[in-house]
């Protein structure tokens, strides 16, 4: 806030304090701050000749100024505004709530003003849906828009949530297999959506190479964009059914990445297909606690057999919980060829 304040040498700056403060003259609300050999006090008003010369005695070392001071007022957060800690996502500079909570138009509005970088709050109207794992958005608040840039792990990502799935929540997840790609391995994303898999191996491991495929006309324009925002080489998108993309890519994988939880096990097939013999499999499940992973490592097991070799696993891990009871799941398995 800018304010009257006068500007004291240092040494004097104590008693001037002192004198102001009998007066009631000290601004009750800003900051008294330095500035380089003086002291700013901000004052409730400007005050003229007489009055600096009382306090200066010459009155020649003390001058009124206008500058910019912080409140002493703490910043209400989030909590004190709404009475409650809401949930809620981040991407780019989208908020993301459920449209269906009945505080849904305090939250948007409490997020606008709460987090500077927040430019839209979205609200969902339905759960990630469909083949292409979409949702319908309302706009609750600010600028009405479905598209922002997300930036994560030094990469940044056009995502627009009306058209292409994007989640924030699997950065962590993300980086750990990035991290298991080796320079010269070739790595197969089968469900790559706007690239965040891809698009991190691929910058990260300048030696590798990764083939990102989705089946979303919407995603892929966004993962082709997303390589040229990135300036990868490395990464080729393409536009096409992870079965079908399979068979042209036979046996060619170190990594194959399944990440299509709610029915990657109907891709089994084709992912270990892809598989090259010693290639590592990530993938992608949603399992309920009473069975984290022994259902899909007979579906893994199954699927090896039918396409011809053998698999053991190298890792299985929760990645998240998903649902009452119901966790997103990734078994990370090695394939033998025969
Ligand atoms: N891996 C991305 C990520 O982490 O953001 C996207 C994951 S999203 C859960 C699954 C993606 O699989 C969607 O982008 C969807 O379009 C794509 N998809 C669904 N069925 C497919 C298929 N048969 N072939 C290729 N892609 C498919």
């Amino acid at each position: 806030m800018k304010l009257w304040a006068l500007r004291v040498p240092g040494k004097m700056a104590e008693d001037i304090r002192r004198l102001l403060l009998q007066t009631g003259q000290i601004h009750p609300e800003a900051q008294i701050r330095r500035d380089d050999e003086h002291i700013l006090i901000p004052v409730t008003g400007k005050l003229g000749p007489d009055e600096l010369a009382v306090l200066s005695g010459a009155g020649e070392n003390i001058t009124v100024i206008e500058a910019e001071f912080e409140s002493k007022r703490k910043k209400p957060s989030l909590e004190d505004i709404l009475g409650f800690t809401p949930g809620f996502d981040v991407i780019g500079d989208i908020a993301i709530i459920d449209a269906d909570d009945t505080d849904a138009t305090r939250i948007a509005k409490a997020l606008m003003e709460y987090r500077k970088s927040i430019n839209v709050v979205l609200g969902a109207l339905s759960p990630v849906e469909g083949e292409f794992r979409t949702r319908q958005w309302v706009v609750l608040t600010g600028e009405h828009r479905t598209h922002t840039v997300h930036k994560e792990h030094g990469c940044r990502y056009n995502v627009d949530l009306a058209c292409a799935y994007f989640s924030a929540r699997l950065g962590t997840e993300r980086k750990r297999v990035a991290d298991m790609v080796k320079p010269g391995q070739y790595v197969v994303d089968l469900f790559a959506g706007v690239g965040p898999f891809s698009i991190l191996i691929g910058k990260s491991v300048p030696g590798a190479s990764v083939m990102a495929v989705d089946k979303n006309p919407g995603a892929v324009k966004l993962l082709r964009e997303n390589i040229r925002l990135n300036r990868l080489e490395n990464v080729t998108a393409v536009e096409d059914d992870a079965r079908h993309a399979a068979v042209n890519m036979k046996h060619s994988a170190d990594h194959v990445i399944m990440n299509l939880p709610q029915s990657a096990r109907e891709f089994l097939d084709c992912g270990i297909l892809v598989a090259k013999s010693g290639c590592v499999v990530h993938f992608y499940d949603i399992t309920h606690e009473d069975d984290f992973y022994g259902t899909s490592w007979e579906l893994i097991q199954e699927a090896a057999a039918r396409v011809g070799g053998t698999v053991e696993c190298v890792g299985k891990r929760i990645v998240r919980s998903y649902a009452p009871y119901q966790y997103n799941v990734c078994i990370e398995f090695r394939v033998i060829g025969d």
